[in-house]
Parts: structure tokens; sequence; C-alpha cells
């Protein structure tokens, strides 16, 4: 019953937030909830999806996806039931080197806080274990698993046609496959165009912050890249990621302890067209701070690292998750788009490539420092490491891997300690020698 109380107040305080402030956070969040507790009306469609299953192909059937770990990390956010949510983590006879994320989903569809699939539609990227859990509910819940095979992306250079082609095609029939498994008519143009939309603001955006000209906040901003994966090809997802592009818009995308200093909103202004080489003097004031990228996921519910951050002296400002660009997609042909925007996913394929992404944004970005996330029982993220740590030693810019759960509520004291001692380190050079300094803490 409190759940049932839960899911008809909380859009409301979200609805009027949005009004209220106007932001593109606080608009897409609102969309967003809403459609997702629409899933649990009798009758509606509820396909799961891998996080980077394209949004579009839903979209062209008015299908909202629920993402488990989406779902997973909303659901902690609620203190209501936790408790309840809690236990059932602990009963259920899973290893607790399984993902964390996987682990709250599956007990929240068993306690019936997440709505059940219909179909369960995965994809290769990111992780094998995201596919094996997405298997195993479509078994547990007698439902369809629809699983997009992508192959891996060479370490340089573009992917081969043929490969995108394959996964074109196999997108393709999931699309057609929607239709009779929804009864519904697709509407793949109109999902296309508002997609696109969407694309181009936050290419705009993504690229302002990348040549220093915004200060978007890594840890506000994360947020908006699931938003991405929920809303794009919707109205509503059009809207919300052009509101990004005004002053107002990204009021609260601001870093902690950033926004102040600032006087509460960051300059830029309305971003019309990408500037060409903004200069140190057009740039938001970013005083002697220093500029950090963040890798992987991060801890949604503990504020430690970031306000150690904050106190600290540095600003995280990129975040690997968020796609520096995403091709517009062609009208005309929009599977070959979405193939190779998953087959080309920054964080798909070998280490080395991984690294080599990750050198190349730094060094745009004029980055001072790397922090990646070793998020409990990840292989696939912990597992690239090594390879970063050393080619980022290599390339002369310090990195720090922090161990943590990002579903941890509670102080996470040995990643707190491994922060702050990057920090001092960090912070001690003066900002030109940063990057020429190595530390592999
Ligand atoms: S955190 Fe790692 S294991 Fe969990 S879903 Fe993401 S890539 Fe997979």
């Amino acid at each position: 019953m409190v759940a049932r109380a839960g899911r008809r107040v909380y859009p409301l305080g979200l609805h009027y937030a949005s009004l209220r402030n106007g932001t593109a956070n606080s608009y897409l969040l609102y969309h967003a909830v809403r459609r997702s507790l629409g899933l649990f009306r009798d009758g509606t469609p509820v396909p799961w999806v891998s996080y980077l299953f394209p949004p579009e192909i839903l979209a062209s059937y008015r299908l909202t996806p629920l993402i488990p770990e989406v779902a997973a990390t909303t659901l902690g956010g609620f203190s209501l039931v936790r408790d309840r949510l809690d236990g059932a983590v602990n009963r259920l006879p899973l290893s607790r080197d399984v993902c964390s994320y996987h682990r709250v989903a599956l007990a929240g569809v068993q306690e019936g806080l997440i709505p059940p699939p219909t179909i369960c539609l995965g994809t290769s990227p990111l992780c094998v274990g995201k596919e094996m859990f997405m298997e195993q509910v479509a078994a547990d819940y007698g439902v369809p698993f629809r699983h997009i095979r992508v192959p891996v992306p060479p370490d340089e250079g573009p992917t081969p046609d043929d490969d995108v082609q394959d996964v074109a095609q196999q997108l393709r029939r999931v699309h057609e496959d929607l239709g009779a498994a929804t009864g519904r008519r697709p509407d793949l143009d109109r999902a296309v165009r508002l997609s696109n939309r969407a694309v181009d603001a936050w290419n705009r955006l993504a690229q302002a912050r990348v040549e220093g000209e915004v200060i978007v906040g890594g840890r506000e901003a994360f947020g908006l890249t699931f938003l991405s994966q929920i809303l794009w090809g919707t109205e509503a997802g059009a809207r919300g990621f052009e509101k990004l592009l005004s002053e107002r818009g990204r009021s609260d995308l601001m870093p902690r302890g950033f926004a102040d200093e600032q006087g509460g909103a960051s300059r830029g202004g309305r971003l019309r067209l990408r500037r060409q080489g903004a200069s140190a003097a057009e740039a938001p004031a970013l005083g002697s701070k220093a500029r950090l990228l963040w890798l992987h996921t991060v801890p949604h519910y503990d504020p430690t690292l970031f306000s150690l951050i904050a106190e600290g002296g540095a600003v995280v400002v990129l975040e690997e998750m968020a796609q520096p660009h995403a091709d517009l997609l062609d009208p005309d042909d929009p599977f070959s788009g979405l193939a190779r925007r998953l087959v080309e996913h920054p964080l798909w394929g070998s280490s080395a490539r991984r690294a080599r992404l990750v050198i190349e944004l730094a060094k745009r970005g004029r980055i001072d420092g790397v922090v990646h996330f070793n998020h409990w029982g990840c292989r696939h993220g912990v597992g690239s490491v090594p390879v970063l740590r050393e080619a980022l030693r290599e390339a002369g810019i310090p990195f720090v891997a922090v161990d943590g759960d990002a579903l941890a509520h509670e102080s996470q004291e040995g990643a707190a300690r491994q922060m702050e001692a990057f920090l001092e380190l960090l912070t001690s050079a003066p900002r030109e020698t940063r990057t020429l300094t190595s530390a592999g803490a």
C-alpha cells in the first residue's frame, strides 16, 4: 500500500518541481518517471531492456523501456521501501559478487515493486552479466528474450560496414517483431525526427563541455545519459534535451560547491551554435580547480566522494558514460545509425580501445586527473583498470581507481581514503605541471 501511495504522490512532486524551476533535468525526470509508472497499468507492455538498447525502436511503438539498472537505482532511493528491499536482496540465492544493480532489480520485481517484463530485449554491450541476468528474468516470467549480438569494434578506426549491417538487420527484425508482439502500429519516422532533435542538443552541450565553454557537473549530468535511453524518440525527450541549451535549463547541473562561487548559474548562456576553439577567457572560471574525468558509474546515494572532490579543489567536468558525440540518424536508413552507435559505444570493445578513447577525451577536455569507480561485482569495468592505469601513466595523466558499490547507502571509507590521497597529490602540483605528473594511486 505504501508503494502504491508513493507511485501516486511521487510524480506530482516531480511535476511541480519541473514547472517551478524549468530545468531540463527536472522536466526529463518527471516525464521518465510518469511513463515508467504507467508500466504498472494492467495490459501495458513492459519491455525490459539492456541500457544501450536503442530507445527509438521502442518510441516507434510508443513503448516505454524499463531499464533494470535504472529501476534498481530509483527504487533504492526510496527510504519507505528500503528495509523491505534490503531484506529481499539478502534472501536472494545469489552470490554477493553479482552486480548489485541486478540483485536489487531482481529483488524489486519479486517484491512487486518493479513491474515484471512482457518481453526482454538485450544487447551484448556493455557486459555479459547483464545479458545472463536478462535471460534468467525472461525464463522466470515465461516471456521472450531477444538478444542483439554486437561484434566488438576494432581498437582503431571505424567498424567494418558488414558488422554494422549485421547489427542493423537484427534491429530491423526486432522492430518488426515488436509490432506483432504488441499489436501496435510503428511510427519510426516520428521517433527518428524527435530523437535527432534531442541528439543535436546533446551534441552541442557535450561539445561545449569538452571545449570548457560550459561547466556541467559529472555527477549531476550522469543521469542524463539514462534519461536519454528512456526518452530519446519522444516529444518530451526532444523538448527536455533542448532545454539544456539555455542557462536556466541547466542551472541544476552545476557541480557541487561550484554553483555558489559562480553566483548560482554557469556562464555560457544559450548555446546556439558550436563555437570553434573557445578561448580560456570565454570559459567559466575554474580558477585553480583541477578538472576531473569520471569513468564508469557513480555512487548514487553516498555523497562522500563528490564532497571530498568539492572540498579538495577539484571539479568533475566530464563523465565517460556520456558520449561526447552521436551522429544524427538518417531518416531513410535509421537502423544503420542505431547499429553503429551500439557497436562503437566508448565502453564496448577491448580495454586498449577504451584506454585510447579515455586518453583522447582527457586531452581534448584538458583533464587534470581521471577517476575510475570500481563498482563491486562489475567484471567489465574493473577488468580493464590495469590497462587503463598503464595507458594513463604513459600519457602522464594522473589516475586513481576507487573501490565501492554504486548502490551503497553508507559511507565507503576505503574509497574516501583513496580519493583524499589522490586529491592531495593532484592539487599540490601547480596546474600547468599536473598532467606531466604520473600517479598510479
Ligand atoms: S555495472 Fe558492470 S556488471 Fe553491472 S550492469 Fe554495468 S557493466 Fe554490467
